[in-house]
């Protein structure tokens, strides 16, 4: 049987095998297995110092202290611990919130959320590259603005926001500037004091990690204040209660060391395949890219497919597993709302595939993919 070749990095990467072996080390009894909030105990103590040594892992990626690093089980639950727990925490002084259209379902179900709760939520809607300007979010602004909340790169185009010169403009205006950058990670330096972001949400799985770990990083500072969503035994500083999954955290850790140390290349590397790939498809026509490449992350690319049907088209790559529109909405067959909201044409938007490449792609997974692609077109467009 021949395997599937996996163009799908963007929906979940695998697991890097150097972080799976650190992750068995902390289950088993003669492992790291014990509850971290134990202070009764040697075997507590040790996998406190566990997971206080992943939080710096996690902490130095983006040259933050540990103590502003907040766990969560993923990148959706920072996103609403950021929105919804900053939003409630500060509805004394303003209730409005700017955020856009193209933002993962996690921050704009989210906002929507908030809206119902009577805060007033301003919805911009980004360019044909996918990116809301500086000048846009100046013109959103209002003196009861309170937070600002845009992602580092679109988990469907992989357009990259300008993320310092936009905190510049939230700040002018007095308010904080969310990030959610889950797919950010090992992608883009993610440097929170230079970019000037006050919380920032990660998730573990999308840089190699395990799933059900994430983290939302929380600035230190007087007027950053969050009301807890979860209740309970007060962790993370009563921030987000429940026992900490000491072999999730590590795994995270370490996943985050090496974007640290290796995100860099593997982007280098990357860039070399998704060239391959659009040099690849230059002889085919009728191929329109709904990603501006020259403001995006090498990792990810959307294509449209003039005159197919991308469900069609999915199944005659049956080989290959990759996402139209995103995974998230993948139960639906309307077209992506990121892709209709950047204006692509419905029926362009059904016919758009987004190949996602990562540490583990290699040049044959593209010639593969090319193959495939020069065998399916021609018929599907008869
Ligand atoms: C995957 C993803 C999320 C959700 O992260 P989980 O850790 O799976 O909850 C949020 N935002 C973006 C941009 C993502 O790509």
């Amino acid at each position: 049987m021949s395997a599937l070749i996996y163009l799908d990095y963007a929906a979940t990467t695998p697991v890097d095998p150097r972080v799976a072996e650190v992750m068995s080390r902390h289950l088993t009894l003669d492992g790291n297995f014990a509850n971290p909030a134990s202070r009764s105990h040697m075997l507590g103590w040790q996998a406190e110092q566990a997971v206080e040594s992943a939080r710096r892992q996690v902490a130095d990626l983006m040259s933050a202290d540990p103590r502003e690093i907040v766990w969560t089980s993923g990148a959706t639950e920072a996103n609403n611990l950021a929105l919804i727990g900053f939003m409630r925490a500060n509805r004394e002084r303003g209730r409005h919130l700017v955020t856009s259209v193209i933002e993962h379902k996690a921050v704009v179900d989210t906002a929507t959320a908030l809206e119902a709760e009577g805060f007033e939520v301003t919805w911009l809607t980004p360019g044909a590259d996918g990116r809301v300007t500086p000048a846009q979010l100046r013109e959103a602004m209002r003196p009861d603005t309170l937070l600002v909340s845009l992602m580092a790169v679109n988990n469907e185009l992989g357009c990259i926001h300008d993320l310092a010169a936009l905190a510049e403009v939230a700040h002018a205006g007095g308010a904080k500037l969310h990030v959610d950058a889950a797919q950010a990670v090992g992608r883009l330096d993610l440097d929170v004091g230079r970019l000037g972001i006050d919380m920032m949400s990660l998730s573990g799985h999308k840089a190699y990690g395990p799933k059900g770990i994430g983290a939302l990083y929380v600035r230190r500072s007087p007027d950053i204040r969050l009301e807890a969503l979860i209740h309970g035994g007060g962790h993370e500083r009563g921030m987000r209660s429940g026992t900490l999954p000491t072999h999730q955290i590590v795994g995270m850790g370490e996943a985050f060391a090496l974007a640290s140390a290796e995100g860099e290349a593997d982007q280098a590397r990357i860039l070399t395949l998704r060239n391959r790939l659009l040099d690849g498809l230059s002889d085919l026509d009728g191929i329109h890219r709904n990603t501006h490449v020259d403001v995006a992350v090498p990792n990810i690319v959307n294509l449209a497919f003039e005159g197919v049907d991308g469900e069609s088209l999915l199944m005659a790559l049956r080989s290959i597993a990759l996402s139209t529109g995103s995974a998230c909405n993948s139960a639906s067959v309307e077209p992506s709302y990121v892709l209709k909201s950047i204006g692509v044409p419905r029926a362009l938007a059904l016919a758009s595939l987004r190949f996602s490449f990562g540490r583990f792609t290699t040049e044959a997974d593209i010639d593969a993919a090319l193959e495939a692609l020069h065998h399916a077109l021609p018929g599907l467009r008869r």
